[in-house]
């Protein structure tokens, strides 16, 4: 078995581009998924690369109930009465899931894009240290983005802007490296836990949604190439909502267009304390913190649920679940 750790990051580098994406689960084993979509795209895929499968709702175009036909109708109270049968006894009929750092691994394909473009511009090699570098000035943007003291725009190309200044590189071509870097992320996909497993065994349980803060291009290519998209039940992304968590206003975009009417039965699920758990408790949605690493929680956000591994969401979701 090949282990994700075990493998030099030029030789990373090198199978991404002759094999396009690569594949890791938990333990980060190199696997391939059963009918996977990885490889060529059929041609009917649209060509922002969204798979047809992913309901990415197109704010603020997305069909209103009045406009679905009578059998569309029909067949969603048939739906109804069957996920009511199936998930008797569940304590949450909906989960909305975060991805990066929840569901699927950030930290593997944020280094591996790196490395790569590095490469790529000529930059020379793009050691561990000045991938962690990039991460610590990657977090601070992305903080400031949650507290709006800056745009989407501003944070995706002012964090390369700072990190090729402070490591002696050519920034002027910070811009153009990042429209590369968010297509090159979803060439690396790592799963958290089991995380395909698990979204899948929940599936006629419970609704299962998307909400995240990444870009639309990384994301739904991540969304595609794990297959997890197609597993969904929906897709929000911030930039397609107009906000961006944990601003309030999010979720009740996400409210006005899921099924379940009653907060108290959706859960929310991410690793993020500043986007996810405080911006679920601000809009009034139970907030389980994804914490693999044990870490303390800072601040006075209210959590009300932890879990350490993604296993443990069947407990909360339905506890006589065994
Ligand atoms: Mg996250």
């Amino acid at each position: 078995m090949l282990r994700y750790h075990q493998v030099p990051s030029c030789a990373v580098g090198y199978a991404q581009a002759r094999f396009g994406t690569l594949c890791f689960n938990q333990n980060s084993t190199v696997f391939k998924r059963p009918n996977s979509p990885v490889g060529p795209k059929s041609p009917n895929s649209p060509k922002d690369g969204c798979s047809p499968s992913i309901s990415v709702f197109q704010f603020p175009n997305f069909p209103r109930r009045t406009e679905f036909s009578v059998k569309s109708q029909l067949f969603c109270m048939l739906f109804c009465i069957m996920l009511g049968m199936n998930n008797a006894g569940m304590a949450f009929t909906t989960i909305l899931w975060d991805v990066d750092g929840t569901l699927l691994d950030f930290e593997a394909p944020e280094k591996a894009a790196m490395q790569s473009l590095f490469l790529e511009y000529g930059f020379g090699e793009c050691t561990d240290e000045m991938v962690k570098r990039y991460s610590a000035i990657n977090r601070g943007y992305w903080e400031r983005l949650e507290k709006k003291e800056l745009s989407k725009t501003q944070i995706l190309v002012g964090r390369f802007r700072d990190f090729f200044q402070e490591v002696g590189v050519d920034s002027s071509c910070a811009e153009e490296f990042n429209d590369k870097y968010q297509e090159r992320l979803g060439d690396t996909i790592v799963f958290k836990d089991d995380s395909y497993e698990v979204v899948k065994s929940l599936r006629g349980m419970v609704l299962q949604y998307v909400v995240s803060n990444a870009t639309i291009l990384a994301q739904t290519k991540k969304l595609r190439v794990s297959g997890l998209g197609e597993l969904m039940d929906g897709v929000f992304l911030s930039e397609q909502v107009g906000f961006e968590k944990p601003d309030v206003r999010f979720f009740d975009e996400v409210l006005k267009h899921i099924q379940e009417t009653d907060k108290s039965r959706i859960l929310l699920v991410g690793d993020s304390l500043t986007s996810d758990i405080l911006g679920g408790t601000n809009a009034g949605i139970p907030t389980c913190w994804y914490n693999p690493k044990g870490l303390s929680a800072k601040g006075a956000v209210r959590i009300d649920y932890e879990i350490r591994d993604l296993h443990e969401i069947y407990d909360i979701v339905k506890p006589s679940m065994k």
